[in-house]
């Protein structure tokens, strides 16, 4: 069955599509090419290893200086993502441009607009999707469902959010959160213009909470010519606002996992993104589907595609920027379960490699980041497998066995 996903999937190119592909010219890079990407993170570290394995020369910015990507990139820029000298230095140091972070400064694309370099997806696709009430009017605004919702400026707002809306809520700043930060929930009034206080007016989202079945998610990509290649639906498990477990291929109904494959289409159309983007979803107990987000980049439900597919999302992102034909998204096992490794307030170092590796299901990522500060990203692994039962009960076994410790152990060895 999953073999059939697959492959329909693939065949999602529409075969009209790609009869115009022979009269349409590409602009594409040619491999040895220059990326430049805004922000180091490790979406950025994952993607400038997909670009050295495929040819290309890569350069950052990141306002910090021992980012992921440091390790894997050919030059870094250490700067603010707003600091428009450096974005453009960055720009000049480029044949094609992407970011790996949405909370970047938008004008920061703008400017390399501007000065006639390509950013993929575009300074109107970022700026849409990193505003939470921008993202949810167009998805309306294209027929698709959301959590309902109402856009908070004003403390007038907070009472008619809460007649419209109701409790209980999440109040979540309308720019600038990630992970689970800058949203809190609140049972009544007061609380919300406390938080609204605190928060010194700033614009805010009233989000009704969402009793949903699963957090669903889906990579799907576009290039420039609009071709458009869909991965499986994943099956998300967040703890704590942060995600924790992906799940290939979600455990739900082909019809379920059709209309989540139509929603995400039908945004990369309207939205008119080049790059790969995730939709994350809520499934209601009636299979109702509402949009959660969308997150214009590879994105942290996706990084199974690594040891799980033919093309990983992140050499996807550099086939659709590159002006390359779309890769495969088909799966090579039957089944994935990615899990995150988190710091934890024990230690930056991490024990638990030679245990973890012994088990040749387990493909194991970490990141370079030196300090494993609590619920911070880490790392992650992807357990490949004939079942979703049977990876999930060795994600459960391989999890026991991580383990952060004081690194000053790690100075005694040395
Ligand atoms: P972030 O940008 O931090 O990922 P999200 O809006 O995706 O922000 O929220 C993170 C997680 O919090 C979601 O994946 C979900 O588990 C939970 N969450 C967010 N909004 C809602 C909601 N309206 N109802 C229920 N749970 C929610
Ligand atoms: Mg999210």
């Amino acid at each position: 069955m999953l073999a059939k996903k697959s492959k329909d999937s693939k065949d999602s190119k529409d075969s009209k599509d790609l009869k115009d592909l022979k009269d349409l010219k590409r602009k594409s890079i040619e491999v040895g090419g220059r990326i430049g990407i805004l922000g180091g993170g490790q979406l950025g570290r994952m993607l400038a290893l997909a670009a050295r394995q495929m040819g290309y020369r890569i350069s950052f910015l990141d306002p910090s200086s021992d980012a992921p990507c440091s390790s894997v990139a050919d030059k870094k820029i250490v700067a603010n993502y707003d600091d428009i000298a450096s974005v453009l230095k960055l720009g000049s140091r480029s044949d094609i441009l992407t970011y790996e972070f949405e909370n970047i400064d938008v004008n920061s694309v703008i400017a390399l607009e501007e000065a006639g370099h390509q950013v993929y997806p575009s300074s109107y696709v970022l700026k849409t999707t990193q505003h939470r009430i921008l993202e949810k009017e167009f998805v309306r605004s294209i027929g698709i469902k959301t959590v309902p919702f109402y856009p908070i400026y004003t403390p007038i707002d907070l009472e008619k959010a809460s007649e419209e809306v109701g409790f209980p809520t999440l109040l979540k700043t309308a720019y600038g959160g990630y992970d689970g930060k800058g949203q809190v929930k609140i049972i009544n009034l007061e609380q919300a213009q406390q938080v609204f206080n605190s928060l010194n007016h700033r614009t805010l989202i009233w989000e009704k909470v969402i009793n949903f079945t699963k957090e669903l998610g889906i990579i799907c990509v576009r290039d420039q010519l609009g071709q458009i290649v869909t991965y499986p639906v994943t099956e998300n498990i967040h703890v704590d606002n942060i995600l924790d477990t992906t799940i290939v291929p979600a455990r739900i109904s082909d019809n379920v996992a059709d209309k989540a494959t139509e929603i995400a289409r039908k945004i990369a159309q309207q939205l008119n993104i080049v790059g790969v983007f995730c939709v994350e979803m809520f499934l209601l107990e009636n299979n109702e589907i509402l949009v959660n987000e969308i997150a214009p980049r590879p994105h942290n439900s996706g990084h199974y595609t690594i040891d799980a597919c033919v093309s990983s999302q992140f050499e996807q992102q550099l086939r659709a920027i590159c002006g390359l034909p779309l890769g495969s998204p088909k799966m090579l096992t039957n089944s994935a379960v990615m899990v995150n490794i988190l710091g934890d307030h024990k230690g930056d170092r991490f024990f638990g490699t030679t245990e973890i590796l012994a088990n040749d299901n387990v493909c194991l990522h970490l990141y370079g980041k030196k300090k494993a500060k609590p619920k911070r990203k880490m790392g992650h692994f992807t357990v490949l497998s004939d079942s979703v039962d049977t990876a999930l009960s060795i994600a459960e076994e391989t999890r026991k066995k991580l383990c952060w410790l004081e690194s000053k152990y790690r100075r005694k060895v040395k």
